[in-house]
């Protein structure tokens, strides 16, 4: 089995020391039954990864000590996913999802035909910590303020490239518009169950950078296109293209 991996805000030094808060003790001890000098991997998001050893774990609180690291800090490619606000379910599985395959920001959007507005900017970022954790990325995806669409159009900056997953058609297929385009900062944009407003489909067109496109003939659910569409990028432009070996897979070579 792969050593426990956890998240923390901490920085992470030689011969350093952790301590946990009830929460994460409470899944070391409980959930994966882990004793006295057990090995834990740490990640910060900033100083790469660790290998700790548990000193001290009892119902208080567990303390580890940094043994060495494991991992430089790295970064996947700079890609953020902007989603309309769809009923919690499929957000989070959406969150998730965004964190396994790499996305670096996810940001909640408003468009005329959202139809949930709440949105527990906690939680989302709980369960980012928690994928981020299990995938063994060094970074956990940062879960942006939710804003309205129209207003994060106006707003679009000259330099980031939007894939616009358009199910009105009208648009290259994602592998085709993706083939000839280059690397760089890019957003891809999802809407909500009830899809886009005719404006909507004009503004985000519209935007600098705009590359509009059909994710196939079936409509897909919104957790559904934004799986495919962050597959379809990451592996025409991400960093699936097998280029440069990948800081896990430059670990596990070594
Ligand atoms: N109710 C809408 C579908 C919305 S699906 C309708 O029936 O037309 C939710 C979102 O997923 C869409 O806004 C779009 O961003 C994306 N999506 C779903 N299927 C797609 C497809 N075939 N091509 C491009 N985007 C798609």
């Amino acid at each position: 089995m792969s050593l426990i991996r956890l998240h923390v805000a901490d920085d992470l030094v030689q011969d350093g020391a952790v301590f946990l808060g009830p929460q994460q003790t409470h899944y070391l001890a409980n959930v994966m039954r882990a004793r006295m000098d057990d090995e834990v991997l740490l990640f910060n998001g900033r100083d790469g990864e660790w290998l700790s050893s548990i000193v001290e774990i009892s119902r208080r609180g567990a303390g580890l000590r940094l043994l060495g690291r494991h991992r430089p800090q790295a970064q996947g490619p700079d890609l953020d996913l902007l989603i309309a606000v769809v009923k919690r379910p499929r957000l989070e599985t959406i969150i998730e999802k965004a964190a396994e395959l790499g996305a670096r920001r996810v940001r909640p959007v408003i468009t005329a035909r959202t139809n949930a507005s709440q949105v527990n900017l906690e939680r989302l970022h709980a369960i980012a910590t928690e994928a981020a954790e299990q995938t063994g990325r060094l970074d956990v995806p940062q879960i942006l303020e939710v804003a309205r669409l129209a207003e994060v159009l106006a707003e679009w900056p000259g330099d980031r490239r939007l894939l616009f997953c358009d199910e009105a058609g009208e648009a290259a297929t994602a592998l085709d518009a993706l083939a000839g385009a280059e690397r760089g900062l890019w957003a891809i944009l999802i809407g909500p169950e009830g899809g886009f407003t005719a404006e909507e489909r004009l503004a985000a067109r519209a935007v600098t950078g705009a590359v509009p496109v059909s994710l196939g003939p079936r409509i897909l659910r919104a957790d559904t296109a934004a799986i495919a569409a962050l597959s379809l990028w990451q592996a025409s432009l991400g960093d699936w293209r097998g280029l440069e070996l990948s800081s896990r897979g430059a670990h596990l070579a070594q």
